[in-house]
């Protein structure tokens, strides 16, 4: 049996071998065909949507989108990934494939499943270095270099094509069979499968009954049986006719309005080389500006920065919001584990009375799998951190610390993306279609869209009268070093953070001053950091005599709602901004965020599945800083006229 659950955990399948073929216990039926899983998969859903030569003709920058009822142990993805490999070889179109499961197998159930499979065990590796924790909501990963990217919500069937955005190419019909599995085959279903479909989208699946295609008939595919696999007489294939009213109907080229287009970046902080990037690596030729001298020039360029965020004692948006950008920068961090990322874990101390209280709540709650969190006690955070910790807290053995500057030199290192140093924008103007970048120095940059990843500096960039509502604050860390004091060998976040020592320095911080805009370094918050230092770790550092350790100060850039922002820029009437996007607010969480909002962000941009569903997409929707702020606003916000 399962071990019982809560949220944000999921229900896992329970699975019964036989033959070395996996089975439902729940639904009674088989994952994948007896005979052959695999042969089945490619002569029903490759063969029946006609795959390969649809996948041949979809150009550099496009983009082909399978949905899929059903992710059970990933065989279809795989089949279909595999015919991307060998149909579609070259660079800069992405095979986007979206599924849904109610019951995700566990890791150990699907390596032994798609160990059947030699002939795809790469690809499966690679599935299986990413697969997802049973928890519940949207999970994105990236494969090839970001080519093959799979969307994976872990839930409801309904739920799933309620909540995400995007729209298929072909369809993938696959739960178990109609009378062991009605839920998946609802007329409510059915009519999803409309929505997220457009003129051209095929679909295929293995059952023929005959109230599947009346459904579907009745939603307006033209589907008829045809002849099934081995010893099946028959199974569905149809499509979504074409009414004449849609000039270019091949869904393969449907996405090519992005690919050659320029994207400028304001801000070669974590979040604009993530976003650059990414952009870069869909095709899109980016140029990322930037005032300073290099990438990280602001709250970026500190030496170190963790992954941490603050999970809420309410399963809301807000927490399933922190929940997967913490799961997805993890994914997005390892390519760089010890080099720029360090997964040493972290330990979220419960140094006060209400914090221990708050987390106590938070367990009683909610149920999150002992590998991405589990409580520990004085005793264990001492031993995992090596320090003597006076409270236990919570443990997130996946967490660790980002070199964030060095980070952001290699990501912007692509022939995609062209960096502008010392460019500060002076102006952003709208004309025919494209947005126009000057500066005093450097000649203009003119672009199709702009993406302000300003961090505090984003008002001054925002092409809009009324302003965008952002607040600076500054933070000043200290580098501690270790000649002279301990490290820990975990990330210890409290009322202070402090991390493990790289180079010789351990840096510990920050301060958070939300009525000072002083650049430079003061002993005043020096002092502070390390008067919080010694309170959340009582006797573990000796007094600081003699010249006080150096540090750095920035300034993070916040909203009212301590919300992050990623998203098209909106009006104060809610109207979007043609071509401009905001990806910003990202507070002192931003390593934690940026990978996610990147993502989504970018996918926006390039009309491809999102990655956020759509009540996560609300809780970081740009909306938010045009609208008139409630009551009197506070000194540290920034509004500006625009241009
Ligand atoms: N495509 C899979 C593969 O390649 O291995 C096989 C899918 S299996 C036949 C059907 C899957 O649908 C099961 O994993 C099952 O847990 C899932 N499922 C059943 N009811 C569901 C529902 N209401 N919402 C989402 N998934 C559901």
């Amino acid at each position: 049996m399962n071990a019982p659950f809560y949220p944000p955990a999921i229900e896992t399948a329970e699975i019964q071998w036989r033959d070395g073929v996996p089975e439902s216990v729940r639904f009674g039926d088989v994952y994948f065909s007896r005979d052959d899983g695999l042969a089945e998969a490619r002569y029903v859903f490759i063969q029946h949507n006609r795959l390969p030569e649809r996948f041949a003709r979809v150009p550099d920058g496009g983009t082909f989108v399978i949905a899929e009822t059903g992710f059970g142990t990933g065989l279809n993805f795989l089949a279909a990934w595999a015919a991307w490999q060998a149909h579609r070889p070259t660079n800069g179109s992405v095979l986007h494939f979206v599924s849904v499961e109610r019951y995700p197998l566990n890791r150990d159930d699907l390596e032994r499943a798609l160990m059947l499979w030699p002939e795809l065990s790469p690809l499966a590796d690679a599935l299986l270095a990413q697969y997802p924790l049973p928890v519940r909501g949207t999970h994105r990963l990236v494969f090839d270099h970001g080519r093959v990217r799979l969307t994976l919500h872990f839930g409801d069937v309904i739920e799933a094509w309620e909540q995400l955005v995007f729209q298929a190419d072909a369809w993938f019909l696959d739960g178990f069979a109609p009378a062991c599995n009605p839920d998946m085959w609802l007329d409510e279903a059915m009519a999803h499968l409309r929505a997220h479909s457009r003129p051209g989208t095929t679909l295929a699946t293995f059952t023929a009954a005959g109230r599947v295609r009346r459904a579907l008939i009745e939603q307006g595919f033209a589907a008829q049986k045809v002849p099934g696999y081995g010893r099946k007489r028959e199974m569905i294939a149809g499509e979504w006719p074409n009414d004449g009213n849609v000039a270019n109907t091949d869904p393969a080229s449907i996405d090519t309005r992005v690919a050659g287009h320029a994207v400028a970046i304001v801000g070669a902080g974590i979040a604009g080389c993530l976003l650059a990037r990414n952009l870069a690596e869909r095709g899109i030729k980016v140029h990322l500006l930037d005032a300073g001298d290099g990438p990280g020039a602001g709250a970026s360029g500190n030496r170190q920065g963790a992954t941490y965020v603050k999970l809420g004692v309410d399963y809301n948006a807000q927490t399933a919001l922190a929940l997967a950008a913490l799961q997805h920068a993890y994914r997005a961090y390892a390519p760089y584990a010890g080099r720029h990322w360090h997964p040493t874990g972290l330990i979220q101390l419960a140094s006060s009375q209400g914090e221990a209280d708050r987390q106590r709540r938070f367990l009683e709650r909610n149920h999150y799998p002992l590998a991405l969190l589990s409580p520990v006690g004085a005793e264990r955070a001492s031993a995992l951190s090596g320090l003597p910790c006076p409270s236990g807290g919570l443990w997130f053995p996946r967490s660790g610390w980002v070199n964030p500057p060095a980070l952001c030199l290699e990501l912007i290192d692509h022939p995609n993306i062209r960096t502008r140093f010392g460019f500060s924008v002076s102006r952003t103007m709208p004309c025919n279609g494209k947005w126009h970048l000057s500066s005093t120095a450097q000649a203009d940059v003119v672009v199709d869209k702009l993406v302000v990843a300003a961090g505090h500096r984003t008002p001054s960039v925002v092409p809009l009268a009324s302003g965008v509502r952002l607040k600076a604050i500054r933070g000043q860390v200290t580098y501690l070093p270790t000649e002279r004091n301990r490290a820990p060998a975990v990330v210890l976040c409290g009322e202070r953070y402090l991390n493990p020592a790289a180079d010789g320095i351990a840096v510990t911080g920050a301060t958070f001053d939300l009525h000072s805009d002083n650049p430079e370094v003061t002993p005043e918050s020096t002092r502070e950091n390390l008067d919080g230092l010694a309170a959340m770790l009582p006797g573990a550092f000796p007094e600081q005599d003699g010249a006080l350790p150096g540090g750095r100060v920035s300034f993070r850039c916040t909203t009212h709602d301590y919300q992050p922002v990623a998203g098209p820029l909106k009006d104060a009437g809610g109207q979007t901004v043609d071509g401009v996007f905001l990806l910003t607010g990202l507070g002192s969480k931003g390593l934690s965020y940026a990978p996610l909002l990147a993502e989504a962000l970018a996918d926006m941009m390039t009309n491809q599945p999102v990655a956020l569903p759509l009540p996560l997409l609300k809780r970081v929707d740009p909306a938010r800083l045009s609208r008139a702020p409630v009551g009197p606003s506070s000194d540290s916000t920034l509004v500006t006229d625009g241009r």
